[in-house]
C-alpha cells in the first residue's frame, strides 16, 4: 500500500479565476489541515470577489489558512521568493501582511483559457501557457536543488489537447496522440510536453491532468453555460455556433475540484490523468435545457456562423483516474446544471459587475500596489 501525500502547504496558481476560485474553496472546507497560497495575476479573468467567503472563513480573519499573492507566473524572481519561504502575501491596505509559508504541492491552472480570444490574439496565449509554465517549473527545479524536499507539481490541463472526435470515435485516452486545433489547445499541449520533458529529463515531481469542458457557479459569463444563463436571463438572443451539434463532456467544476486533489494526494510521477464527467451533449441541447429550466423561449436562439477550427466532438474515457485513484464524477448533468442556473439566477450581483467590469474596482486595491 502506498502512502497519500499530504501537504501542509499548497500553492494554487490561477486561484482567482474559475475552477481556481472553486479549486481553492473545496480543498479548504475539505481537508482542515492544509493551508493554501493563491498566486494570481488578476488578469481580466481573475476576480477576487469569488473568493470574499473564503477570505471571510480562512483569511488573516478567520482561520488563517488562505493567503493571495497577486503575482505572475512569468516573474520568476517573485516565485524564486514565495518557493523558498520570503515572499509576503499581497494584502489590502490597512491589513497586516504575511510571510507567505513555501508550498508543498503545486497546483498550476494560471492560464490564458479563452478559445475565442487566443483566435483574436494567440500571443499571449503562447507568453502566458508555455513561457509561464516554463518558469514556473524552472523555479521550482532550482528550489528543489537548492533544498531537496519531498513535492508535487499537477499541471491542469485539457482534453482539447487531443484534437477533436468524429461521431462514432471513441473517446480520447491517455495515449491518443496530440493533435490540438486552436492557439489555445496548442499551448496548453506545448506546457504539456514541457511538463513531460522535465518528468523524463530533471525527474521533476509532475502530473498531468487532462479535463473535459468544466461548468458551475463563479464561471466568467464569455464560456458557453454562463453566457447563456446570463443573456436568457435578460431575454437577449442566445448566440449559438453552427448547427449547434458540437458535443462537449461536461464536469461540474467541484468534481474536477475533487479529482485534482486526489492526483495531488495519491497520483502518481510522470502519469496523465483524464477528468470528465462522463456526460456527453450537444450544444444545442445544452441551449435548450438552459431554457426551459428558465421558462423561455427557444426562439431567443440564434444561429452563428463557426469559430474557425470548431471542434466537432470531445470525450474522454476516464477509467485510468477511476480505477488508479478510485476518483468518479458524482453529478448528473442535468442535477449540476439545475444547481448551477439556480446559482446564477440568486447571485446576480456577482455576474453584473464581472459583466460592467466593476470587480476591477475592488481588485485595484491590489492592482495600485
Ligand atoms: P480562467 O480564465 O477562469 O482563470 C485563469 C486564471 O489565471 C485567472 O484568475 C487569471 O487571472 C490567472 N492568470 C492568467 N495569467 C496569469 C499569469 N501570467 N500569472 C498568474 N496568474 C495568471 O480559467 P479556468 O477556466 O478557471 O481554467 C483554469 C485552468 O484549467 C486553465 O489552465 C485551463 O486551461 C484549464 N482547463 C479549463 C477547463 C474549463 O472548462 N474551464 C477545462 C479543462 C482545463
Amino acid at each position: 500500500m502506498t502512502l497519500e501525500f499530504r501537504p501542509e502547504c499548497l500553492l494554487v496558481t490561477g486561484g482567482a479565476g474559475f475552477i481556481g476560485s472553486n479549486f481553492v474553496r473545496w480543498v479548504l472546507t475539505n481537508d482542515p489541515h492544509v493551508v493554501v497560497v493563491n498566486l494570481d495575476l488578476l488578469t481580466y479573468a481573475g476576480n477576487l470577489e469569488s473568493l470574499a467567503d473564503v477570505v471571510a472563513e480562512h483569511g488573516v480573519a478567520g482561520d488563517g489558512r488562505y493567503f493571495f499573492l497577486r503575482a505572475d507566473i512569468r516573474d520568476v524572481e517573485t516565485l524564486a521568493a514565495l518557493l523558498n519561504g520570503a515572499a509576503r502575501e499581497t494584502a489590502p491596505a490597512g491589513v497586516r501582511a504575511r510571510t507567505v509559508p513555501s508550498p508543498s504541492a503545486v497546483v498550476h491552472m494560471a492560464a490564458e483559457s479563452h478559445v475565442d480570444r487566443s483566435i483574436m490574439g494567440p500571443a499571449i496565449f503562447v507568453d502566458t501557457n508555455i513561457r509561464g509554465t516554463l518558469t514556473l517549473l524552472e523555479a521550482i527545479r532550482a528550489e528543489l536543488v537548492a533544498r531537496p524536499r519531498d513535492l508535487r507539481f499537477v499541471h491542469v490541463s485539457t482534453d482539447e489537447v487531443y484534437g477533436t472526435l468524429a461521431p462514432d470515435d471513441p473517446p480520447f485516452t491517455e495515449r491518443t496522440p496530440l493533435a490540438p486545433n486552436s492557439p489555445y489547445s496548442a499551448s496548453k499541449a506545448g506546457s504539456d510536453l514541457l511538463v513531460r520533458a522535465y518528468v523524463e529529463t530533471f525527474q521533476f515531481p509532475a502530473m498531468i491532468t487532462r479535463c473535459s469542458n468544466n461548468y458551475g457557479p463563479y464561471q466568467f459569463p464569455e464560456k458557453l453555460i454562463p453566457l447563456m444563463i446570463t443573456r436568457a436571463l435578460r431575454d437577449e438572443t442566445l448566440p449559438v455556433y453552427a448547427d449547434g451539434l458540437n458535443v462537449r463532456d461536461w464536469i461540474h467544476v467541484e468534481d474536477h475540484a475533487a479529482a485534482l486533489w486526489d492526483v495531488v494526494r495519491k497520483g502518481s510521477v510522470g502519469s496523465v490523468y483524464n477528468v470528465g464527467g462522463d456526460s456527453q451533449m450537444k450544444n444545442i441541447d445544452v441551449v435548450r435545457l438552459v431554457l426551459s429550466t428558465l421558462g423561455k423561449p427557444e426562439s431567443l436562439i440564434r444561429f452563428v456562423p463557426d469559430r474557425p477550427g470548431h471542434d466537432r466532438r470531445y470525450a474522454v474515457d476516464i477509467s485510468t483516474i477511476r480505477q488508479a485513484l478510485g476518483w468518479r464524477p458524482s453529478r448528473s448533468f442535468d442535477e449540476g446544471l439545475r444547481e448551477t442556473i439556480q446559482w446564477y439566477c440568486a447571485n446576480e450581483q456577482w455576474w453584473n459587475r464581472v459583466l460592467t467590469e466593476a470587480y476591477r474596482t475592488a481588485a485595484s486595491m491590489y492592482l495600485t500596489r
